[in-house]
């Protein structure tokens, strides 16, 4: 497990030179729409960049607004993309995906030594993400790349039992997505985002892998990651993708 100052709650090289990482609070607030000082995100942002190894404004953000647009992006394409997923087709643009209790999902194809075309892919899965398909979107745009074995990592978000929603809004999400019908411990309706994407993913054809020895994944109860529910407007973690 990361210690308490890390930038990182969980990062791993998974393949040759490819890596997968969520922050935590040691690296921040990375988003700039949430009331901080410009300069200090932009400071945040090339510090991680520099604990990441890649030059400083290399990173590739979206602007992030609970659409089902995926942005394919490439070493010309516009900065912050109007879109709540972002594909790399080879892999080559490292990314950025911006939560606080949604659920950031990390993609990637086989790498090409292998077969594969090296593709990554970030998402931005809230509730109405998770409703509109934005996680299907985002895998069907990379098999349109040529990707065909998908892995993917799920970061940390608000979990079933702390994401207490209105009964109607659990019984309409519930008609389409069973799975996502959760409980509080208080026994009051709640959703539970990270399991929807996980099967939202398995169907797709993805394989999840967990964040071995990360520390706990929900956003409201572990304080070294931010939540916007336990602390509206104090900053967004990052899900993070890149080759090195
Ligand atoms: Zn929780």
């Amino acid at each position: 497990m990361p210690g308490p100052t890390s930038a990182f709650h969980w990062h791993e090289e998974v393949g040759a030179g490819l890596r997968v990482a969520f922050t935590a609070v040691g690296a921040g607030n990375l988003a700039l729409h949430v009331g901080d000082e410009p300069d200090v995100v932009r400071g945040n942002r090339r510090r991680l960049e520099s604990a990441m190894g890649i030059p400083g404004g290399a990173l590739r953000f979206m602007g992030q607004t609970h659409s089902d647009r995926v942005a394919v992006v490439g070493p010309t394409t516009q900065d912050a993309p109007d879109a709540d997923g972002m594909v790399s087709p080879d892999g080559n643009e490292p990314l950025a995906v911006l939560v606080a209790d949604c659920v950031p999902v990390v993609l990637a194809d086989a790498p090409i030594a292998d077969g594969g075309t090296g593709a990554t892919a970030v998402v931005h899965a809230g509730r109405v993400g998770v409703g509109n398909g934005i996680v299907e979107h985002a895998v069907r745009t990379l098999r349109r790349h040529g990707a065909r074995e998908l892995t993917a990592w799920i970061g940390p978000s608000v979990c079933g039992s702390c994401y207490e929603v209105p009964d109607d809004m659990m019984r309409t999400m519930a008609r389409v997505l069973p799975e996502a019908a959760s409980r509080t411990r208080q026994g009051t309706p709640a959703l539970d985002l990270p399991r929807a994407v996980h099967l939202q993913l398995a169907r797709a054809g993805a394989r999840v892998e967990p964040l071995r020895g990360s520390g706990p994944c929900c956003t409201v109860e572990n304080p070294r990651l931010y939540s916007h529910r336990r602390e509206p407007g104090a900053g967004r973690i990052a899900g993070l993708v890149w080759r090195t």
